[in-house]
């Protein structure tokens, strides 16, 4: 039978609804899956949260979650593999290769889905290290006449609203002071926002420091923030 691309003109190699393979593939999405995904990783233990559970990220269980996203239209879907490939920033590459048929003849089909990391804790690690901080807020008054249970109140329930999309967003410790309460926090991404927060509402600055605790895997200083308001 004689062939002929209509877009490109092409008369040779594989054909699929009357277009050559590669114009009918530039034009037709036969895989739909998303782009990125962002996935919870710990930042002690390298598990990701897939789901509800925190697993290892070389595992059939992130394989078939990841098989979960991918759709195929008008392609028979065979056999579907994932190769795990580093990418920038500590984040992941899903390669996929698809196996299928389109129009009973056998095409194989590639694409990447970009797994984006999410520095999180797991479960186990927050147990085991349940008094783990990263930033104290010093919350100090410059009078007696503030009313101090209202504005801890306001703190407690800044940090207990980040600790839905943070889960080190808690307060470890809480130390009353004469002069104000500093309260230990897992999150330092908790302490500088909830300290900014007051700090605006009441018109007041933040003095920050920090002291270096030590170097992470990677050679990094961990650091530990301390953010003072006063009010
Ligand atoms: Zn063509
Ligand atoms: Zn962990």
């Amino acid at each position: 039978m004689f062939k002929f691309c209509p877009k490109c003109g092409k008369k040779e190699g594989n054909f699929i609804k009357g277009f050559c393979q590669d114009c009918f593939l530039q034009d037709n999405k036969l895989l739909i899956y998303p782009d990125k995904i962002q996935i919870e990783c710990c930042k002690r233990c390298d598990k990701i949260k897939i789901q509800r559970n925190w697993i290892e990220l070389h595992s059939f269980e992130l394989t078939d979650f990841l098989k979960t996203k991918i759709k195929a239209k008008e392609f028979e879907l065979q056999e579907i593999e994932f190769e795990l490939e580093e990418a920038e920033k500590k984040n992941f590459n899903a390669l996929i290769e698809a196996k299928g048929l389109i129009e009973g003849n056998p095409l194989m089909l590639t694409g990447v889905i970009k797994l984006q990391f999410v520095s999180s804790i797991c479960d186990s690690c927050m147990k085991i290290s349940s008094d783990y901080f990263e930033a104290t807020f010093q919350l100090r008054f410059l009078d007696n006449k503030t009313d101090r249970k209202v504005i801890l109140n306001k703190v407690e329930n800044l940090i207990q609203e980040m600790s839905k999309k943070d889960p080190l967003s808690r307060i470890v410790k809480l130390i009353e002071l004469k002069n104000g309460f500093d309260l230990v926090l897992s999150s330092n991404r908790s302490a500088k926002i909830s300290s900014e927060k007051i700090a605006k509402q009441f018109n007041s600055k933040i003095i920050k420091s920090f002291s270096v605790v030590g170097v992470d895997k990677t050679g990094k200083e961990k650091r530990r923030y301390t953010y003072c308001v006063r009010i």
